[in-house]
């Protein structure tokens, strides 16, 4: 979280301030108002993790979508038998970031905003 050089504490403040000055007051609000160019759903990476990837008893690379550590548990990943190499056991499912379609960047995603649901700026009584 260290990549656009603003400290946690300094995004919890101005969060903060806009918040009861009643201006929008959400991470994408300050990430705009500051001119970063990050998206807020992956935190620039471009990726989420969605899931893990193991193999099973035949050596069968397989995957699954889900909360990460309920299918480490599900699935006994950490069984010898299931790690990927020797010493890996299993590793994250990724998956191209929704919001920025993988670019990482906030201003992607208003790119798409004429075929989404949202309604069109302005439209607010
Ligand atoms: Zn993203």
């Amino acid at each position: 979280m260290t990549k656009h050089g603003y400290t946690i504490q300094a995004i919890k403040d101005w969060r903060e301030r806009e918040h009861e000055a009643g201006r929008p007051s959400g991470l994408d609000d300050f990430y705009r108002a500051h001119n970063i160019d990050i998206c807020v759903e992956c935190s620039g990476a471009g990726t989420r993790v969605i899931g893990v990837r193991w193999r099973d008893e035949h050596s069968v690379e397989r995957s699954e979508e889900g909360p990460v550590a309920s299918l480490v548990k599900l699935h006994h990943l950490d069984e010898p038998e299931h790690w990927l190499t020797d010493t890996r056991k299993w590793d994250y499912l990724y998956a191209p970031c929704l919001s920025c379609k993988g670019s990482g960047k906030l201003s992607e995603s208003s790119k798409f905003d004429d075929e989404a649901e949202s309604p069109p700026a302005g439209s607010n009584p």
